[in-house]
């Protein structure tokens, strides 16, 4: 949950989730339809899908008790080779580097590694020093307290703009800071070229509240979730609209919605139709006590709780 997201927003979405799921088994038997409710405008649902899989296939592969190694781990879905060894190293003591960007940040700089990180290769030679560095002894207690370590000394002193070298207990050893330049590093090169995609959105509905709402289809953005039809262009909206009732759409402002690769510019169109007639799109209509249970993308939501 808090991959990309701040503790503050997190913690009321962490009671309910472990309310509801506070075992391995009950995530595992949840539908994903229930996990992606409790999940909704948390955003990045990847998260929640993988997290649900994962939960099966520790039930399934490994009887309900969670793989020890990092190798392990990082074939279950969701867990990448950093969050693995994060778990391998904290819970089971195991002898492995984390490398988050954190921690990245941290080791170039207290390293000097001067090489670009966009070069898969470099990003190899940095985690084989980072495993150079790993405690040798006492590993039960060493290798949890060094990893919380290097997460702290990233996320409290050796920040992206200010670094804090003055209290850092590593600031005699530090090569950015024994050259006074930490914000030099990590270097980077290459950016993620971001891109704007324009979508139109029916928001259909009855006088009684009910929305006509599709789950998204799967890969893709947002997928799984309850949602709007989304349509590339007004006049493929149109198109799925019944004859009668085009006179009766109302266009609302545009919403910039940004994903972390890409900007969308949502285009919310409303419509209120009797509930004996549908748009001529596939979906199926929610009444209001139904919606509210449903995960949705955040700004759909926003939108029906601004309306
Ligand atoms: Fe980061 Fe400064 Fe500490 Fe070096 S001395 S690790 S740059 S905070």
């Amino acid at each position: 949950m808090l991959q990309q997201t701040q503790v503050g927003t997190v913690l009321a979405y962490f009671e309910r989730f472990l309310g509801k799921f506070p075992h391995v088994a009950a995530l595992s038997d949840a539908s994903l339809d229930e996990v992606l409710g409790l999940w909704s405008g948390l955003g990045y649902y990847s998260r929640a899908r993988n997290m649900h899989r994962c939960a099966q296939e520790v039930m399934h592969r490994y009887a309900g008790v969670f793989p020890q190694t990092a190798q392990q781990l990082q074939a279950l879905p969701g867990i990448g080779p950093s969050t693995a060894a994060a778990i391998a190293s904290l819970c089971f003591s195991e002898r492995v580097a984390i490398l988050d960007g954190n921690v990245k940040r941290v080791l170039t700089r207290y390293l000097g590694f001067a090489s670009d990180l966009s070069v898969a290769g470099n990003e190899r030679q940095l985690w084989q020093l980072a495993n150079s560095l790993l405690p040798h002894t006492d590993l039960i207690n060493a290798m949890p307290r060094y990893t919380q370590g290097m997460m702290d000394l990233g996320a409290t002193l050796c920040t992206l703009r200010k670094p804090a070298c003055a209290s850092c207990p590593l600031q005699n050893r530090c090569v950015a800071n024994l050259q006074s330049n930490p914000l030099a590093f990590p270097v980077k090169t290459r950016r993620i070229k971001r891109s704007a995609q324009s979508i139109w959105m029916l928001w259909a509905r009855t006088d009684e509240g009910a929305l006509w709402l599709e789950p998204r289809p799967t890969p893709g953005v947002w997928a799984g979730l309850y949602c709007f039809t989304l349509f590339d262009t007004r006049q493929a909206l149109l198109a799925a609209v019944p004859d009668a009732y085009r006179v009766h759409l109302i266009d609302l402002p545009v919403v910039k919605h940004v994903l972390t690769h890409k900007d969308l510019h949502l285009h919310p169109v409303q419509l209120e139709l009797p509930g004996t007639c549908s748009p001529n799109v596939s979906g199926a209509w929610f009444e209001p006590t139904q919606w509210e249970q449903l995960g949705m993308p955040a700004p759909v939501r926003k939108l029906l709780h601004s309306s």
